[in-house]
């Protein structure tokens, strides 16, 4: 039987463009979204022209009932969940000592807590086949921080720390837990940026551009399809932060 996979957030972004890697690849893929119904369609809708099924399924992943929602649908129509990849996530730039409750709450609950929410609710399903696949989606910043992404910065560490600890945790269980950590990807999360930034970000990048959705959903094929990596923080990012 082929893999099944849970992609959060896949509407828009790096989760779509995993999302269809993974579905021509022969991949059940169940695909995420929030708000962005149309776009969600919309990827359903060019997958079935090249004769791919996928399940579009909407859900606020950074809720534990949504969550636990999602997963039931995927374990009644499948029975088993292979792959998990959290990758719904937002950023927001704000002067640190401006931040409000509400923000930590808001960012810290929708990149961080999915993660931990979404992986406690597949889990028992992966240790009793005794094979899963976790893969964060999370950011050079949790790495090495970002000014006026502070909050962000704190949810994607936390996201690293989580990966390497319960890769430990889950390894007699062959389970592996890894995480990819981008540079800086064109999406939607970017759309404030301007072209003349944009080009002057490429300037500080070894490989002189900005990354594309791809470049982190070929990482993805690959995490799926190894079976000796675990607990590793997979930076992708041009050379744009070695460490
Ligand atoms: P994006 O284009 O803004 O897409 C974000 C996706 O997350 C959307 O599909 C959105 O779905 C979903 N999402 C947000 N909140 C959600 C929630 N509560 N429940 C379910 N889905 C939710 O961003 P992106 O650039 O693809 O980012 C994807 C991931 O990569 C994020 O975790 C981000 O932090 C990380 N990342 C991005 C970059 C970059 O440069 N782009 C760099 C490093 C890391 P709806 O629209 O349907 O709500």
């Amino acid at each position: 039987m082929e893999k099944v996979a849970i992609i959060t957030g896949a509407s828009r972004g790096i989760g779509r463009e995993i999302a269809k890697q993974l579905a021509r690849n022969k991949v059940k893929v169940i695909a995420n979204y929030n708000q962005s119904e149309k776009e969600a369609k919309e990827l359903k809708a060019e997958l079935e022209k090249e004769n791919i099924e996928i399940d579009i399924i909407k859900a606020d992943v950074s809720k534990r009932k949504e969550a636990q929602e999602l997963v039931k649908f995927v374990l009644d129509k499948y029975k088993k969940i292979d792959v998990l990849v959290n990758n719904a996530g937002i950023s927001e730039y704000k002067m640190f000592i401006d931040e409000t409750d509400e923000d930590w709450n808001k960012i810290i609950n929708t990149n961080l807590y999915s993660a931990f929410v979404m992986s406690q609710e597949v889990i028992p399903n992966m240790v009793h086949y005794k094979e899963g696949c976790i893969i964060n989606i999370s950011s050079i910043w949790g790495m090495v921080g970002a000014s006026l992404e502070v909050l962000y910065s704190i949810s994607k560490a936390g996201m690293n720390g989580m990966t390497k600890a319960l890769a430990k945790e889950l390894g007699p269980s062959n389970i592996r837990v890894n995480a990819i950590a981008p540079g800086i990807i064109k999406t939607d999360m970017n759309a404030n940026l301007t072209q003349e930034e944009l080009e002057n970000l490429e300037k500080e990048i070894p490989l002189e551009r900005i990354g594309k959705a791809e470049d982190i959903a070929k990482c993805v094929k690959w995490l799926i399809e190894d079976n000796y990596t675990t607990g590793q923080v997979i930076s992708i990012n041009g050379g744009w932060t070695i460490i």
